[in-house]
């Protein structure tokens, strides 16, 4: 009789851990779903949070970098160029009497010809370490790395012809638009606002001697371009 009770005690044993097994098996498997699942929420988490990122460093009209990315980019050369000889260049963009595009078509044509402005750009800027920005309202910038001036006044001239073959459709018509470039070599001196001075008074000579044209100022001495008088 004890031999008996010691077979069924045996066996009952031998059920449980059966059942127990199964058990832990079906936990394991539902664990590892939830893990499979949340490793796919983390993996969306993830792709959002570099779409955000990305977002906050881009001008949402045009997709060029923004304001905000374009002065740490601008920072970032300086610092180099302080740090070691480096040169590199800034040309700042000003589309030409944009105004009357706006007055003559409306908002959202003038939109479109400034996302096709941007498009335009960033077809002649390839390399991956040059910069194309929005600077603001229909002022755009690119940060040429390790470029000098003279280089930077043949990428503009590219870039302006780039510009020159924009056509944006309004109704019948067919919109061209130009735009004037100031172009200047940025110097170990620099702070960020010299530079873009520089940039800039060359800008306002190319608008005011004609537009549709590029202009370098001081070649890369940081000196500010000198204005003639007629034009102060
Ligand atoms: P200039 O050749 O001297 O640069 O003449 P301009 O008419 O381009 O110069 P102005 O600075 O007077 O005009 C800039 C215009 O750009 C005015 C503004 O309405 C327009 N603008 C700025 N931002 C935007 C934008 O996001 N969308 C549209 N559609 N227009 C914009
Ligand atoms: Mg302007
Ligand atoms: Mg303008």
């Amino acid at each position: 009789a004890d031999t008996v009770q010691v077979r069924s005690a045996s066996a009952r044993l031998l059920r449980i851990v059966d059942e127990a097994t199964e058990q832990v098996q079906e936990q394991k498997a539902t664990t590892e779903k939830r893990i499979r699942s949340l490793s796919e929420m983390v993996r969306g988490l993830h792709e959002e949070l570099d779409q955000v990122k990305e977002e906050a460093l881009e001008d949402a009209l045009t997709g060029l970098y923004n304001r905000k990315s374009f002065d740490d980019r601008l920072e970032n050369e300086l610092r180099k160029a302080r740090l070691a000889p480096y040169q590199f260049s800034l040309v700042m963009i000003d589309l030409d009497h944009f105004k009357a595009v706006n007055d003559t078509y409306g908002h959202v044509i003038g939109d479109r010809v400034l996302q096709a402005c941007g498009k335009a750009l960033q077809e002649v800027v390839l390399r991956r370490s040059d910069f194309c920005a929005r600077y603001g309202g229909e002022e755009m910038a690119v940060i040429l790395a390790d470029c000098p001036g003279f280089g930077a006044a043949k990428v503009a001239e590219n870039l302006r012809k780039s510009i020159c073959g924009v056509r944006v459709k309004a109704g019948k018509k067919e919109i061209e638009v130009t735009a004037s470039f100031g172009v200047a070599e940025g110097c170990d001196e620099d702070l960020a606002e010299d530079l873009i001075e520089r940039a800039d008074a060359a800008l306002y000579v190319a608008k005011r001697s004609g537009r549709n044209k590029v202009v370098v100022a001081g070649e890369g001495e940081g000196r500010s371009v000198a204005l003639p008088d007629s034009l102060l």
